[in-house]
C-alpha cells in the first residue's frame, strides 16, 4: 500500500504477527522513499452483501437456508459433511469476492449449482430443477444431457 506521509508506492513490511484470537495481522511497514513507520491491521472481510430477491426485496445473507437448500439437495448422496461445509465456506468466500454490497438471490443459486455439479451431479439437478424452475422440459433434459458429455 502507498505510504500514508508521502504517498510513495513502495513500503516494506519490518514485521508482522498475529493479534487477538489469531483473526487479524498486524503489520509493522516502512517507507522505502521517507522511511516513516506506520502499522496496517488486516483482517477477513466477514460482513457478507444483502441477497436481492426476485420482487426486488432486500434480505440478509442466511447461511443456514444455503445449507438447509444443499443438504435438501444432497439427501442420501454419497457427499460428506465436511465436503458440503467446505463448499459453503467457498460460495460465501466468492460471494464476498464480489465486492458487492447486494447481490441477486439467481446469481447466489449459480454460484450454489457451480458448487454443486462439482459436488454430486444427481445433487446438482435436483437443485437445479427446484431453483432455476426450467423452463421447460426440453431445456432440463439439456441440461442431463451436458452433464452426461
Ligand atoms: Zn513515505
Amino acid at each position: 500500500m502507498h505510504c500514508p506521509f508521502c504517498a510513495a508506492v513502495d513500503t516494506k513490511v519490518i514485521d508482522s504477527r498475529l493479534v487477538g484470537d489469531g483473526s487479524q495481522v498486524r503489520r509493522r511497514r516502512q517507507c522505502l522513499e521517507c522511511h516513516e513507520r506506520f502499522t496496517t491491521f488486516e483482517m477477513a472481510e466477514l460482513v457478507m452483501p444483502r441477497v436481492i430477491k426476485s420482487d426486488d426485496i432486500r434480505e440478509p445473507f442466511d447461511e443456514e437456508k444455503l445449507r438447509r437448500g444443499m443438504q435438501k439437495a444432497l439427501e442420501k448422496r454419497p457427499v460428506s459433511s465436511d465436503d458440503v461445509e467446505v463448499a459453503i465456506s467457498y460460495i460465501k468466500s466468492q460471494l464476498r469476492a464480489t465486492g458487492e454490497r447486494e447481490i441477486p438471490s439467481k446469481m447466489i443459486g449459480n454460484v450454489v449449482m457451480d458448487e454443486l455439479k462439482k459436488l454430486d451431479k444427481v445433487a446438482y439437478i435436483r437443485f437445479a430443477s427446484v431453483y432455476r424452475s426450467f423452463e421447460d422440459i426440453r431445456e432440463f433434459g439439456e441440461e442431463i444431457a451436458k452433464l452426461q458429455d
